[in-house]
C-alpha cells in the first residue's frame, strides 16, 4: 500500500510510520554520543544507564520492580525482543494465543519458533472491541503456552480494561500460561476513561510475564530500533540466549540519549497525546462525514472504519481503489487476522500524520464519497 501511495502520490494513511517531530533534546544527545565515540558494540544487555532508566519507568508508572541488572534486557525494537522471547519460551508444536486482528510479526515469529499462532478474534461491541472471554478459553490448549497480549493494541486502539485484564489473568493462572506483553504504545492513550495497566501488575502475573515495550512510538523515533525486555531473570536470560545470536546488540548512542530521555518521558508523553488526540478526533469525525463509519481508538496510531456505507463488502477492494477514487491510501484490516471470519468491511487508517496531511485525506474523501 506505501508503495500504491507512491505510485499514485495518494495522501498515504496506511503504514504507522509517524510524521510528527522527536524530542530536540533527545536527537542533540544521539548526535554528541556519535561524536564523541559511541559507536562500537554496547553489552549484548544493553549499557546499565537505561537498563537502570526502564527500571525506573517501570517502578515510577506501574510499581513493577525489576532489577537493572539480570531483569531488563536491551533489544533491537520491540520486533527483536518479541521474536526472541517466543523463541525462547516456544518449542516446535507449541501454541502461542494472540487477540485478532493482530500485528503481523506474531505469527512470522511463531513459524520461526516451529509453533503456532492461534488468533482469537476481538468482539465488536457498539463503537469498539471487547474481550471474548469464552472464546478465549475455548482456544487453550494442552499445548498452548504462551498468550502474546498487545494492549495498547495495534490495529484497533483498543486499551483492555481492568477486568478484562483481571479474566485473562485468570485463564493464565489456571491453565500455567506465559504471558508476554507487547506494550509499545503504552504511552499513547488519549481517552481519560482509559488507563494502561500491565497484566504484570495483576497476582501472581508478574513472575510468568514478559513485557516487550519500546522508544520507537513513545519518542517518535521508529528508524532507532531500540526495545526492552522486562521480566524475573530466568526468562529473561532465555531471551537472552536467542537474541544474542539475531543481533548481539545495537544502538549504541541512541540507547545513550534514551537513558537520558526515559527519565522524564512523561512531560514528553503529555504534548504528544495531545497532538495525536487531536489528530483521532479529526479524523475520525472526517470519516464519520465522510460517510466512513468510525471505531473508537482510545489510544495508538490508529482508526479503525467500517467501509460498507460506501458500497463495499470488502475492504481489500476498497483500499484498491481507494487512491484512484480519492487519493488516499488505507490497510484493509483483514491482512491483521490469523483466524477465519474477520469482518472484511473493516479498513484502518493511520493519524501519525502532519495534521495538513490528514485534512487533506478528509477534505479528498469527501469529495469522493
Ligand atoms: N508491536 C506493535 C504492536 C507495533 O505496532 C510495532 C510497530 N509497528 C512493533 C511492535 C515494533 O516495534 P519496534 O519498532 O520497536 O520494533
Amino acid at each position: 500500500m506505501t508503495e500504491l501511495a507512491r505510485r499514485t502520490g495518494a495522501v498515504n494513511l496506511g503504514q504507522g510510520v509517524p510524521e510528527l517531530d522527536s524530542p530536540a533534546a533527545l536527537l542533540k544527545d544521539v548526535a554528541d554520543a556519535v561524536l564523541s565515540g559511541s559507536n562500537q558494540y554496547p553489552p549484548a544487555v544493553g549499557f546499565p544507564a537505561l537498563r537502570e532508566a526502564v527500571a525506573a519507568h517501570q517502578r515510577r508508572r506501574y510499581g513493577l520492580d525489576y532489577r537493572a541488572r539480570g531483569e531488563v534486557l536491551i533489544t533491537t525494537g520491540a520486533t527483536e525482543a518479541l521474536a526472541a522471547a517466543v523463541l525462547a519460551l516456544c518449542d516446535p508444536g507449541d501454541e502461542i494465543i494472540a487477540f485478532d486482528p493482530c500485528y503481523d510479526a506474531y505469527a512470522a515469529d511463531a513459524r520461526l519458533a516451529g509453533a503456532r499462532l492461534i488468533g482469537v478474534p476481538l468482539a465488536l461491541e457498539g463503537d469498539g472491541f471487547a474481550l471474548d472471554i469464552d472464546a478465549l478459553r475455548a482456544a487453550v490448549t494442552s499445548r498452548t503456552r504462551v498468550l502474546l497480549l498487545n494492549s495498547p493494541h495495534n490495529p484497533t486502539g483498543k486499551v483492555f480494561t481492568t477486568d478484562e485484564l483481571a479474566a485473562i489473568a485468570d485463564i493464565c493462572r489456571e491453565r500455567s500460561l506465559m504471558v508476554v506483553t507487547d506494550e509499545v504504545y503504552e504511552h499513547l492513550v488519549y481517552n481519560d476513561g482509559a488507563r494502561h495497566l500491565p497484566i504484570a501488575t495483576l497476582p501472581g502475573m508478574w513472575e510468568r510475564t514478559l513485557i516487550v515495550s519500546s522508544a520507537g512510538k513513545t519518542f517518535n523515533v521508529t528508524g532507532w530500533k531500540v526495545g526492552w525486555v522486562c521480566g524475573p531473570a530466568a526468562l529473561v536470560a532465555a531471551v537472552n540466549s536467542a537474541k544474542q545470536f539475531l543481533t548481539y546488540a545495537s544502538g549504541s548512542p541512541y540507547q545513550e540519549a534514551l537513558a537520558r530521555a526515559l527519565g522524564s518521558v512523561e512531560e514528553w508523553a503529555t504534548g504528544l497525546r495531545d497532538t495525536l488526540r487531536g489528530s483521532r478526533d479529526l479524523l475520525s469525525e472526517g470519516l464519520n462525514r465522510a460517510g466512513l463509519r468510525s471505531f473508537r481508538a482510545d489510544a495508538g496510531y490508529f482508526v479503525q472504519a467500517d467501509v460498507r456505507p460506501w458500497g463495499y463488502a470488502d475492504g481489500v477492494e476498497f483500499c484498491r481503489d481507494l487512491p484512484e477514487r480519492a487519493g488516499v491510501v488505507a490497510i484493509p484490516t483483514s491482512a491483521f487476522y490469523v483466524s477465519a471470519g474477520a469482518p472484511s468491511w473493516l479498513v484502518r487508517f493511520s493519524i501519525c500524520k502532519h495534521e495538513d496531511s490528514i485534512r487533506q485525506a478528509i477534505d479528498q474523501l469527501i469529495e469522493a464519497r
